[in-house]
């Protein structure tokens, strides 16, 4: 029988290998390939007994497509062994790399702007699969990931378990190890989830997709989102806001002549006044067949000074990865036309 390494928890994989009739610190080996060294070919672990590594199961997933855009940003293709398709991105600068992770293949949601809600939900990730995805981007670029955002395909909270899980894996000290910090649960906002996450003790960063300061228009951009009236997303991200003592942020993506008015800056400043909050402002990024465009630049400074006059702590995100079809859900979408 395989032991899915990436599937386990420490204690776990340290059983796995006990049931095999090897000793335990056989597991803080492999934990050590794995996760310190990205190594994922198991005949590459030169320390292990070869029956050993011959059980072992790292990467279920292979890279089908890299581009590499002129600022740096990669985005990958993975091939999953079901032959479904998700994207995953490395963001890095001088002192970061940041690492956007898919947690579906595919999206139930729809959000009318985003290619990855073109077909709907294929399934979810397993918190493996999602873990391979730093694994596959620490290979691409010989670098260690430092950030991790849940903000590519599909909405995490609706794949709960392994969301939360990857996220144990990716804070535990003796797994990835990467600061809690520096990891941000991204959300359209469901407020039952939003409540379990704040149970469960983990310090990162919860993000709300908003993208509307009011539900008629919410409804409009996400049909997702209707089911569910934003007063309710407010509360439940104020508890968890309570629970953490943390601020969320409001991810905001400005659609010309859509969200960006000055109607909607007034209406998203009075309702990020009911929260402790930071927003950010995304300048829409082209998806060919979706009938929106982006804003000039001096629409988006002119919306982000409307909120500062209005005390909102609003930040213009940098665009990054336009040259390579940035948006989420691209690739994959040409890969399922193939
Ligand atoms: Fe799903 Fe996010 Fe795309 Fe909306 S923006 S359809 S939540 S992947």
């Amino acid at each position: 029988m395989s032991i899915k390494v990436l599937e386990m928890t420490t204690s776990q994989l340290r059983r796995a290998v006990e049931a095999t009739g090897q000793p335990a610190f056989r597991a803080d080996q492999i934990a050590d390939w794995v996760y310190a060294k990205s190594v994922t070919d198991p005949s590459e672990m030169t320390n292990l007994p070869g029956k050993l590594a011959g059980q072992l199961e790292i990467l279920t997933s292979s890279i089908a497509q890299k581009q590499l855009s002129s600022d740096g940003t990669i985005k990958l293709l993975l091939k999953l062994a079901d032959s479904q398709h998700i994207e995953t991105v490395l963001i890095p600068t001088d002192d970061r790399a940041t690492a956007c992770v898919s947690t579906q293949a595919g999206c139930g949601v729809g959000c009318k702007f985003c290619a990855s809600g073109v077909g709907g939900l294929a399934r979810n990730l397993t918190s493996g699969e999602i873990l391979q995805q730093i694994l596959h981007l620490q290979k691409a670029v010989d670098r260690r990931v430092t950030n991790v955002v849940f903000m590519g395909s599909g909405e995490p909270l609706a794949n709960y378990d392994a969301t939360v899980e990857a996220t144990r894996a990716i804070i535990d000290p003796k797994r990835f190890g990467i600061s809690a910090r520096s990891v941000t649960i991204s959300t359209v906002g469901l407020p039952a989830q939003i409540d379990r996450l704040a149970e469960e003790g983990l310090p990162i960063t919860l993000a709300i997709s908003l993208h509307a300061p009011f539900d008629a228009l919410r409804a409009e951009l996400i049909p997702f989102a209707a089911k569910t009236p934003l007063v309710e997303i407010i509360a439940s991200a104020n508890r968890f806001v309570q629970s953490r003592n943390r601020r969320v942020t409001l991810e905001y993506i400005l659609l010309a002549g859509v969200n960006d008015t000055k109607f909607c800056a007034e209406s998203l400043a009075k309702l990020s006044k009911q929260l402790h909050c930071n927003v950010n402002l995304i300048r829409f990024n082209p998806v060919g067949g979706l009938p929106f465009t982006s804003p000039s630049i001096e629409q988006v400074t002119q919306f982000a000074q409307w909120l500062k006059q209005s005390g909102v702590n609003a930040v213009i995100r940098k665009p990054r990865g336009l040259d390579i079809a940035g948006a989420c859900g691209q690739l994959r979408n040409q890969a399922r036309a193939l």
